[in-house]
C-alpha cells in the first residue's frame, strides 16, 4: 500500500515536471518567434500584431478590379467607404471597363508605367511596412541620408556595370529635378565677374532651360545652345549632357572644351540602351523614375567627384528641403534591394524592361517604315556589357519626323490625328519633329499604334501596306 502511494506520488511529480518542461518549451518557443532579432525575420513565421490591419487594407484595395485599365489606391477618392478605380486615360466606368470613343492616345509624358506589371508580379517582395513612429526626427543615421540606401545604390551600379561610383560622393534629391538646380548652383563660381553660362545641345530635355531661367541670377544664366559658343573665348560654362538623350535616345558627350559638365544618365540603364562601358563623369545624375519606374517617389541621386562641389550641393539641400523624405528613402531601399536580388534571374527588371521596350520599338518601327510620311531616329544594335551580347534598340522615346513638306508642325499633325505628343520646339529643335513616349502602359501604346495607322494611310502610298500592323 505504502509502496503504491510512493509510486503514485512520484508518478505525479514526474507528470508535473513533464508539464512544467512543456510549459517552459512553449515559453521559449514564444520568445523565439515573437521577439526576434532582425536577422532572423526571414527564416521564420511570425504572428502579426500592429501590421495586420494595414496589410489587410492594402490587400483589399489592391484586389479591387479595374479591368486591367486602372488601379484603386489606398489613398484614392472614396465611394461608399472604398477607394474608386483611377482609370487610364481612354477608359471610364466604375471598373474602367468602358473604352471611350474619340479618345486621344496620350503619349506626351515620360511616365514610366511600363514597369507597373513588373512590380505587380513582385508584390510580396516589394511591399513596405511603416510604423507610425518611423524616423520622425529631422536626422537619420547619417544626417539626411540612409547609409543602407547609399550602399545599395552603389551595389546596383556595380551589379549593372553602368557607372563607376568609387571615390565619388553621393547625394540624394527629390527627383533628379531638384538635383539639376542644386548642381547648377554648386558648379557656378562664387564671386566671379560674370555669371556662369548654362548650355545644352538640342534636342535637349526642356527642363534644363526652364528651370535655369526660373532661377537666373547673379551666379548663373541660361545661355542657350552649345553651337553658339564653340568658338567663343568666354569661360565658365556649365553644359548639360544627357546620355542616352531625351528625346532621341542616342549616347552623347560634351561639346565645349573646359566646361563643367552635368551628365544626366537618367536613361543609362539596360532597359533603354546598350551599356558599352561604365560611365565615369565628375558629376552624374540618376533617377529612380527611370530605373524602377517609381516616378511618384521623387527620388534621384548624384555622384560628385569634387569635395567642394559636393559640399555646396549639401548646403543647397539643407537650405532647400533639409534633405530627401526619409519615408521615400525607406521605400527606395526596398525597391533597390528587390532589383538587386533579381539581377540575372527570371525576375530581372532590366530584362523585363528591355523586352517590353524592344517589342514596342519593333512594332512602331515596322508601322512607321511602311510609309514615307514619317521617319524615326536611327538606332542600331550594339554590344551590351550587361546582357553580354549585341542587343536590339529599346528606346524610351520615338523621335518622330514629319517628312511631308506641308507638315511643318509635326505635333499639330499628330494632335489632329488623335495623338498627343511633345513637339520638337520644347527640345529647342525643329517643329518637324515630335516626341512619342514609349514608357506608359500597354493601353497607351496600343492606342498610339491604332491612331497612327490612319495617319500613315493618308500618305501618298498604298494604304494596304499598313493594314497588317
Ligand atoms: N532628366 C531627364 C533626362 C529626364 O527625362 C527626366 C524625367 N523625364 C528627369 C531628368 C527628371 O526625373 P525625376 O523624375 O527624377 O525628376
Amino acid at each position: 500500500m505504502g509502496d503504491q502511494l510512493i509510486r503514485e506520488s512520484s508518478g505525479k511529480i514526474y507528470l508535473t515536471l513533464f508539464y512544467l518542461s512543456l510549459l517552459l518549451n512553449i515559453f521559449f518557443l514564444c520568445q523565439h518567434f515573437f521577439f526576434l532579432p532582425p536577422s532572423r525575420l526571414d527564416s521564420t513565421v511570425s504572428v502579426l500584431r500592429w501590421t495586420r490591419r494595414a496589410a489587410e487594407e492594402a490587400e483589399a484595395v489592391a484586389a479591387i478590379s479595374c479591368s486591367g485599365h486602372g488601379h484603386a489606391y489606398v489613398d484614392g477618392v472614396l465611394d461608399n467607404g472604398w477607394p474608386t478605380c483611377e482609370c487610364n486615360t481612354c477608359y471610364a466606368g466604375a471598373d474602367c471597363s468602358v473604352l471611350l470613343s474619340n479618345c486621344s492616345a496620350d503619349v506626351e509624358s515620360g511616365d514610366p508605367l511600363f514597369l507597373e506589371p513588373y512590380w505587380m508580379s513582385h508584390a510580396s517582395e516589394s511591399a513596405v511596412v511603416f510604423s507610425g513612429w518611423h524616423r520622425m526626427s529631422y536626422d537619420t543615421t547619417n544626417k539626411f541620408q540612409s547609409v543602407e540606401l547609399e550602399k545599395h545604390i552603389r551595389f546596383l551600379h556595380a551589379a549593372v556595370g553602368n557607372a563607376i561610383t568609387r571615390d565619388k560622393y553621393l547625394v540624394f534629391g527629390s527627383g533628379s529635378t531638384q538635383l539639376v538646380n542644386a548642381l547648377v548652383y554648386a558648379l557656378s563660381p562664387e564671386n566671379a565677374s560674370s555669371a556662369a553660362s548654362v548650355v545644352a545641345t538640342p534636342p535637349y530635355y526642356g527642363l534644363y532651360k526652364v528651370q535655369t531661367e526660373l532661377f537666373n541670377g547673379r551666379e548663373y544664366e541660361w545661355k542657350g545652345v552649345t553651337s553658339k559658343w564653340t568658338n567663343s573665348n568666354k569661360t565658365n560654362f556649365i553644359e548639360f549632357v544627357t546620355s542616352p538623350n531625351n528625346p532621341d535616345c542616342l549616347l552623347y558627350d560634351s561639346v565645349l572644351d573646359h566646361s563643367s559638365v552635368i551628365y544626366d544618365h537618367a536613361y543609362y540603364w539596360p532597359h533603354f540602351t546598350a551599356i558599352p562601358a561604365p560611365v565615369d563623369g565628375d558629376v552624374m545624375i540618376f533617377t529612380i523614375s527611370k530605373v524602377s519606374g517609381h516616378a511618384s517617389s521623387r527620388f534621384g541621386w548624384a555622384f560628385i567627384k569634387d569635395e567642394n562641389v559636393y559640399k555646396k550641393v549639401l548646403q543647397y539641400m539643407q537650405l532647400n528641403s533639409m534633405g530627401m523624405s526619409r519615408d521615400t528613402q525607406l521605400r527606395m531601399l526596398k525597391i533597390v534591394k528587390v532589383m538587386l536580388a533579381n539581377i540575372g534571374g527570371d525576375g530581372d527588371i532590366f530584362k523585363f524592361g528591355f523586352d517590353k521596350l524592344r517589342k514596342r520599338w519593333q512594332r512602331l518601327q515596322a508601322l512607321v517604315n511602311s510609309s514615307s510620311r514619317f521617319s524615326l531616329q536611327q538606332l542600331s544594335p550594339q554590344y551590351c556589357t550587361y546582357f553580354e551580347k549585341i542587343r536590339d534598340p529599346s528606346p524610351a522615346y520615338a523621335w518622330l519626323k514629319c517628312e511631308n513638306e506641308e507638315d511643318v508642325d509635326c505635333a499639330e499633325v499628330l494632335t489632329k490625328g488623335g495623338i498627343l505628343s511633345r513637339g520638337g520646339d520644347i527640345f529647342e529643335a525643329s517643329k518637324r519633329y515630335t516626341r512619342l513616349s514609349l514608357l506608359k502602359t500597354d493601353d497607351y501604346f496600343e492606342m498610339l499604334l491604332q491612331k497612327l495607322k490612319p495617319l500613315l494611310a493618308s500618305s501618298k502610298e498604298n494604304p494596304d501596306k499598313i493594314s497588317s500592323f
